[in-house]
């Protein structure tokens, strides 16, 4: 059974560029920004014919848009005591879950943010409640989906029991509509040791499933710069860090990784690729051969 590996390719010359780039890579997944990740992007609209050229691109591409995974901006701190900067994250979530709903991509993933105040059990329900929200706001198939933390100062969403906090305090009739997904690099720096053995990493991965009472919805595979409990957010190329190359074999061996969008955000090799050319990222290519050769 092949999994469906993807990437966060570089979208220079517009997202459609970016399918592009991922289906002459051959990958079957994608995730892409739909607005500056810096910003809140809670008045981006987006527009028809950008619409249309992607979806047009990821026939091209041969992308199932279910295997479309679009990652939110960075700045939306849905967890905080802040009731002004609440209203804007909450806001910006909402935007882009309209801007993802029009592109008709599977799913949404975002980082749920810090509890500011130091109170991490009332930040689960504020990040709940932005999720409910948004869902109430938009209809639609898309999902949002939680993306486990490194767990660096206050970040929410750093263990199964927080991910499962949040999603417990969303309705059970949009439970449907929302779910999560787990960070290879973000396990590892929060402490999850997923490179001791292969039972290990499956230990990590039903704490995750029976705290959230269901699977990952995605995973990101990127290998990480920072050691155990670091909660260093840095990606590296799969064998360049210290989760190294076994723990990917196991985790592509685990049927939790089957079936759903596996998205490597790994570093690009070119960046500063030109607007109009759909060349794959050798980078990206090195990665799906190594991922390829573990499925063999
Ligand atoms: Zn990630
Ligand atoms: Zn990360």
């Amino acid at each position: 059974m092949t999994r469906i590996i993807g990437a966060h390719t570089v979208d220079n010359g517009g997202i459609h560029m970016a399918a592009l780039r991922a289906g002459r890579t051959g990958l079957r997944a994608l995730q892409i920004f739909t607005a500056i990740p810096k910003y809140y992007g809670d008045k981006t609209s987006i527009r028809p014919e950008r619409v249309q050229r992607f979806r047009e691109a990821l026939r091209t591409a041969g992308i199932e848009p279910a295997n479309v995974l679009v990652h939110s901006a960075y700045v939306l701190n849905t967890a905080t005591a802040d009731e002004e900067k609440w209203g804007r994250a909450a806001a910006g979530l909402r935007k882009e879950l309209e801007r993802c709903t029009a592109l008709g991509v599977g799913a949404l993933c975002f980082h749920p943010g810090a509890a500011t105040d130091g109170n991490r059990e009332a930040s689960l329900g504020r990040v709940g409640l932005a999720i409910t929200r948004a869902l109430e706001a938009v209809l639609g198939e898309t999902k949002i989906l939680i993306e486990n933390t490194a767990g660096a100062g206050m970040t929410v969403g750093k263990t199964p029991e927080e991910v499962g906090g949040m999603l417990s305090h969303v309705p059970a009739a949009l439970r449907r509509r929302t779910g999560y997904g787990l960070d290879t690099c973000h396990l590892y720096s929060a402490g999850h040791d997923i490179t001791a053995s292969p039972a290990a990493l499956s230990r990590v991965l039903d704490a995750f499933e029976s705290a959230a009472g269901s699977a990952p919805a995605f995973f990101h595979l990127n290998d990480s710069e920072g050691g155990l409990g670091s909660n260093k957010d840095r990606h590296v190329l799969i064998g360049d860090g210290k989760i190294g190359t076994e723990p990917f074999r196991w985790l592509l061996a685990d049927q939790r990784s089957a079936g759903i969008p596996l998205i490597l955000e790994t570093p690009q090799r070119h960046y500063d690729i030109g607007d109009d050319d759909d060349s794959p990222d050798p980078y990206d290519t090195r990665m799906l051969e190594l991922l390829r050769s573990f499925e063999a």
